[in-house]
């Protein structure tokens, strides 16, 4: 017997079919002998919808604020996963299963006080946990928690996944299913490289940079969660049939674990390759070449919450004139912009430019840690392909590559081959 908390996104419960196809993969672990929670998002394009109502009420004639309360944005945006939660426990109800929803102040899961973006402090998984051995399945509205204020908050877009996460450490499962419409995670984006390999294992700190590189199956938070809280988490298909053979395997399901590192035996160099679109790099050139500079730079674009991501600063010559070239998202290129020409005295540059419509691609691995030269493959098979490099950064586990736009596609393929990953 184990302890199950399974998650269901968005397009898992788009509609009453899917939902009584959702019950029907609950009642196969209930059936098995499991202890089962459950968390689920709401129904795909609902939050959106909700959003624009909130976005959309009309203003006051001469007031163009984009201004509304972030509490009652809370309040309006927290209802799709309420009804989602009743919704799938009459459905597992009508099997037979006993079930009953959870919204996110009944548990309660406390938050602090950031409405629409709130985190999680603490979740009181004892409830779940009685329920649970007196045989009941807690479907529990996965975005939403109760902020110190005693209001609803919701944890940001994508937060359901967070919120399973954040349970499955609360109530110590064995393990965390992410049901989703992709069976999986893949060593690349399969609409680019149709010779993409499902991964079977990701260790968390491989799946955290993927993640937050643009691989879009979950919410970078609920990544760092399980990381930290070493939550077995498995990303699967919500899509397949509930009773195929399998599908109730406890150790092996079809899909992609995402597990501390020491659980993967064969560890491959490099595991994956991500990419992200729309990055933009500006470039102050002459600066002087003094302590403060930087500071004087990256200080006022931070007050701005403008994220800058790969810096590159140049060695000057004579030690007196230097260049820095950073990334920002190409969205905050004008604002970024801005705010720089606004501090031209403070930083003392000649020059700024900026050019938009990049894109950074990202080679992924823990097992770069201890090969050297694969940095070096990476530079050398784009040469080939005649495409240019911009901007480099790495990490101990991460090599990110920032080229023209155009360039994506044909560079994600290449590296894709280039570490045999097309090869199983
Ligand atoms: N329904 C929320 C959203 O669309 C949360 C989630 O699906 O994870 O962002
Ligand atoms: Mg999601």
């Amino acid at each position: 017997m184990a302890r199950i908390v399974m998650k269901f996104g968005g397009t898992s419960v788009a509609d009453l079919n899917r939902i009584h196809n959702v019950a029907r993969h609950v009642k196969r672990e209930v059936d098995a002998g499991h202890e089962v929670a459950v968390v689920v998002s709401a129904m795909s394009g609902k939050t959106n919808e909700l959003v624009g109502w909130v976005e959309n009420m009309p203003k006051v004639a001469g007031s163009n604020a984009p201004f509304y309360d972030a509490r009652e944005y809370d309040a309006v945006v927290a209802s799709g996963e309420q009804v989602t939660s009743g919704l799938l426990a009459i459905a597992l109800q009508s099997m037979g299963i006993n079930a009953r929803s959870w919204q996110g102040w009944q548990l309660p899961i406390k938050t602090d006080n950031a409405h629409g973006a709130a985190r999680i402090l603490e979740i009181d998984g004892a409830d779940v946990i009685r329920r649970m051995g007196e045989g009941q399945v807690a479907v529990v509205a996965g975005f939403q928690g109760l902020g110190p204020d005693n209001r609803l908050a919701t944890l940001g877009r994508g937060g359901s996944d967070t919120s399973a996460v954040a349970i499955a450490a609360a109530v110590k499962a064995d393990r965390c299913d992410i049901y989703t419409d992709v069976d999986g995670v893949y060593t690349t984006d399969p609409r680019i490289e149709p010779k993409a390999r499902r991964l079977k294992k990701i260790a968390f700190e491989e799946m955290l940079e993927m993640a937050s590189l643009g691989a879009k199956v979950l919410q970078v938070r609920s990544v760092e969660l399980a990381m930290v809280h070493k939550v077995r988490t498995f990303v699967r298909s919500s899509f397949e049939d509930p009773d195929a053979p399998g599908m109730g395997d406890l150790m092996n399901p079809p899909g992609t674990l995402i597990c501390d590192e020491d659980e993967i035996v064969e560890q491959e160099v490099v595991t994956g390759i991500a990419y992200a679109k729309d990055e933009a790099q500006i470039s102050l050139r002459r600066l002087a070449d003094r302590p403060g500079v930087s500071a004087a730079i990256f200080g006022p674009l931070a007050e701005a919450h403008i994220n800058v991501d790969m810096i590159v600063q140049n060695i000057s010559e004579d030690g007196s004139k230097t260049d820095m070239t950073f990334t920002v998202p190409s969205g905050d290129v004008d604002k970024a912009l801005r705010v720089l020409r606004d501090n031209k005295e403070k930083i003392g540059y000649d020059v700024i430019q900026s050019e938009s419509g990049l894109v950074k691609v990202s080679v992924i691995g823990i097992g770069m840690r201890s090969h050297a030269g694969v940095a070096a493959s990476a530079f050398r098979a784009l040469a080939d392909k005649g495409i240019n490099i911009k901007a480099i950064t790495t990490s101990e586990i991460k090599i990110s590559i920032l080229i023209d736009g155009p360039y994506a596609e044909l560079a994600v393929r290449t590296l894709h081959s280039v570490y045999g990953l097309d090869k199983s």
